[in-house]
């Protein structure tokens, strides 16, 4: 069980299909393993025993030789601000924290009709609101890597180090990054196969990279965000967070295509991708953005950044140093029109129709602000706050305005770089490994994320495809990662280079080191 916890999803559902393995085992072991790590927090909740009754039925299906879905009996984990019914949907806030959906997202409903499992609802910033995860309502989301935790696995293919740092006990422990913080630690344990997350400034790619995963922002449009509790409508995606670039594209096929409940899908029919046997890249044309090589750089992230660049010019590809002279000014352009677009969509949270209501108000107006002003973490607070006030009439054109025409400019520069020829950007997805939880909280939210989204926000800007890649470990044991940025649509062209990467570079595969764990 151990092994197959750890496969692809592809051999898992090989082995599911023919009856060598029941669904209801996996199930099971993901369940006892969600159990021994709790402590780092990756779960929210966990699915019903209904789940476990569906999973005996996929067995019998098996056994029945029935019609299966392609991700028959494989379990996913949810980031928790995707509508799950009847099953709570918290987006890490006292404000949802007992708000139970009538339905399914759209990209959850998929998943089950493709036969996957839901494990549970992940951890995450309040509202998807950081960078992170460590300002939910159910407390903060532990890094594995560097985590006492780490004792309980092995690499599958060499010897691990000592591990560094003898305890996360205290403080002493590092973030997994976010704010798709829970979803990250899930598939990096072993708990499940893939994550949904989300990404509206970086939050599938920034924990994908603290924690050495695989993490895809589709292109704009081209996943349903119907379901998914809206934090920047204009640039949220849902996110897939997998252990292997095969994976991932699995459940991009899932998901993926137009959907009649989200009229910002894109309206043309989805086509399932599939990657080459052999993926070559003799004259692929690799970009390097100039404004990217920032003196905060850690030296270990610049210098994978200089070793994939020269292992891919080995293998053929011309790597070309190239300007998007907007960079930035993302970060402000986007904190501007991210508030304006939370103070609107946050103002349906006032006690009536959903969730949390503050108790012993006298006036409906009293109503309003206790609900909200105890609901609400100072994040949500401040970003509804500055929303408000860019969107006065009088500072409407000099902010918002200004910000979306910027935002222009930014998305002007990748065309042009597309024009020029270039096919794919290779970046680095954040400026070092994971930092402790006791730096990082040094510094409030908005710095946070004006640091860590500074790689990844321009993609959501612009409305591009990216994908982290992990690429080494650094001297501290924990993941150093990579970002690679395609033209929209550009999925497969993405992929397929991110698994020549993921061939060429073999990122440590963890295994549990007993077995028993499972048990
Ligand atoms: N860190 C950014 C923010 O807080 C992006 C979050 C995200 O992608 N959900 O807005």
């Amino acid at each position: 069980m151990n092994k197959i916890l750890f496969s692809s999803i592809k051999e898992v559902s090989k082995k599911i299909n023919s009856g060598e393995i029941r669904s209801s085992e996996i199930l099971k072991a993901s369940r006892k393993l969600i159990d021994t790590i709790k402590p780092l927090n990756a779960y929210i909740s966990i699915t019903s025993k209904l789940v476990d009754q569906e999973s005996e039925e996929k067995d019998e299906k098996v056994e029945n030789k029935a019609t299966l879905g392609d991700l028959q009996g494989i379990t996913i984990a949810i980031k928790d601000n995707f509508c799950t019914e009847g099953h709570p949907t918290t987006c890490g806030s006292l404000m949802l924290a007992n708000f139970v959906p009538g339905y399914d997202a759209t990209v959850c409903s998929r998943l089950k009709k493709s036969g996957a499992i839901l494990t549970g609802k992940t951890n995450l910033d309040q509202f998807a609101m950081g960078s992170g995860t460590v300002d939910s309502f159910f407390g903060p989301t532990k890094n594995l890597w560097g985590s006492e935790f780490m004792d309980y696995y092995c690499f599958e293919e060499r010897e691990m180090g000592k591990r560094k740092g003898s305890s996360s006990s205290g403080d002493n422990w590092y973030i997994a990054g976010g704010s798709s913080g829970g979803s990250a630690v899930a598939v990096a344990s072993g708990t499940c196969y893939a994550a949904l997350g989300s990404d509206t400034g970086g939050s599938t790619r920034n924990p994908a990279s603290y924690c050495g995963l695989i993490g895809l922002k589709p292109t704009y449009g081209l996943v349903s965000r119907n379901g998914l509790i809206p934090l920047v409508n204009s640039m949220d995606v849902p996110g897939i967070i997998t252990r292997r670039v095969d994976d991932a594209l699995l459940i991009l096929n899932a998901i993926a295509g137009p959907d009649s409940s989200d009229s910002t899908t894109l309206k043309e029919d989805y086509s399932p991708i599939s990657l080459p046997d052999r993926i070559e890249v003799t004259g692929l044309r690799v970009g390097i953005p100039k404004e990217y090589r920032l003196s905060e750089l850690s030296n270990e992230v610049d210098v994978c950044w200089q070793n994939v660049a020269r292992i891919l010019e080995e293998g053929g590809a011309k790597i070309i140093p190239v300007s998007l002279p907007h960079t930035e000014l993302s970060i402000v352009c986007y904190s501007v029109l991210n508030q304006c677009e939370v103070a609107s969509n946050m103002a349906r949270y006032d006690g009536i129709e959903f969730g949390f209501r503050a108790d012993e108000t006298f006036s409906t107006e009293e109503l309003f602000a206790n609900t909200r002003g105890m609901g609400f973490n100072d994040v949500v607070r401040s970003r509804i706050l500055a929303g408000n006030y860019f969107l006065l009439s009088e500072n409407y054109e000099n902010y918002f305005v200004k910000a979306m025409k910027v935002r222009r400019l930014i998305a002007q520069d990748f065309e042009a770089v597309w024009d020029a020829g270039i096919d794919i950007l290779l970046t680095p997805t954040t400026l070092s490994d994971a930092q402790l939880y006791r730096d990082f909280i040094k510094a409030d939210n908005q710095t946070q994320c004006s640091v860590q989204d500074y790689f990844t926000q321009p993609a959501n800007m612009a409305g591009l495809p990216a994908v982290n890649v992990p690429i080494s470990l650094s001297k501290k044991g924990l993941p150093l990662s990579l970002q690679l940025m395609s033209p929209i649509l550009q999925e497969r062209r993405l992929l397929s280079v991110a698994k020549w990467i993921e061939e060429s570079v073999h990122f440590p595969k963890l295994l549990l080191r007993d077995s028993n764990l499972l048990v």
